[in-house]
């Protein structure tokens, strides 16, 4: 090497010993949420007055990931959209706002908070052959620490860090909302657009499949752990329909396909079946935390 080379590699590597160490202290990891959903629940029938069939349950998005889960949004007047910013924890306490395609939705009819679209979708499919005969009626979540789910997880809070109260009003010009690490936001049967339409739908097996964020909006540490489903019969005997449960799939921290608690008769929420009429209240009082 000749003399002006070692200089200038010896110009190089002092150069980098000056900054490297500095680089590394100013750089922090993502810290991702990471969306699941926990086993469907409280599956039953209920009919309405008006004769419609109503298959309804209890669903919880839940937060496995090593960050909490965060959305910030903010619109410059009440006529405008929301633009709706993911903020993203980072390892050294700062936090990241990420621009998302996420949409705001007024929750009118009792909810009067927004919610955001599509944040899980809930389908019906054949058993057989996977044709979707219904969707669920609730498509818009204020999402919020309501129940723990697994608080072993590192980061896990012991107590609820979000609340509903962020979710805003028709005024509000920001709203945010939050989901933490081990924790849950359940959405109960009893909830008013908590279920699926199976009126038309004929008797059989089918798949009961929940999804968070099907659409990937959301920056999440696996895409892989979205889904969760239970199998069920559909039976109408003596003017009764009835929902047996015959096998679960996973659940967000589970990548096998059995728990092995199927056959679970699945009789629903405080024996459900023979409310009568059903549009959410009165069966079983309120329900515990969500919207
Ligand atoms: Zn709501």
């Amino acid at each position: 090497m000749s003399r002006r080379h070692w200089a200038s590699a010896a110009a190089v590597v002092l150069a980098s010993a000056l900054v490297a160490p500095a680089q590394a202290a100013a750089e922090p990891t993502p810290q991702h949420a990471d969306l699941g959903m926990a086993h469907l629940s409280d599956l039953y029938v209920a009919t309405t007055t008006d004769g419609r069939e109503l298959l309804r349950f209890s669903a919880m998005i839940v937060n496995v990931g090593s960050g909490p889960f965060e959305i910030v949004a903010s619109r410059a007047d009440q006529l405008s959209s929301f633009d709706v910013m993911q903020r993203i924890s980072q390892s050294d306490g700062s936090t990241t706002d990420v621009p998302t395609d996420a949409e705001l939705v007024y929750g009118g009819d009792g909810h009067d908070h927004w919610h955001v679209r599509d944040l899980e979708n809930y389908e019906l499919l054949r058993l057989d052959n996977g044709v979707k005969v219904g969707t669920g009626a609730k498509s818009g979540f204020c999402f919020f620490d309501t129940d723990p789910y697994e608080l072993s997880l590192p980061g896990a809070p012991s107590d609820p860090v979000y609340s509903h109260e962020t979710c805003g009003h028709l005024d509000s010009l920001d709203v945010s909302m939050g989901l933490s690490i081990g924790w849950g936001d359940e959405y109960p049967w009893n909830l008013p657009d908590q279920y699926i339409e199976i009126t038309s739908v004929d008797n059989g097996k089918y798949r009961l499949r929940a999804t968070a964020d099907q659409g990937e909006l959301f920056t999440e540490a696996s895409e892989s752990n979205n889904v969760t489903w239970v199998d069920i019969r559909l039976s109408r005997r003596g003017g009764k329909t009835s929902v047996k449960i015959l096998d679960y799939g996973p659940d967000a921290l589970s990548s096998g396909d059995d728990d092995g608690s199927g056959g679970d008769d699945g009789g629903g929420p405080g024996n459900g079946n023979g409310n009568g009429n059903d549009n959410g209240v009165g069966n079983g009082g309120t329900p515990p935390g969500h919207e």
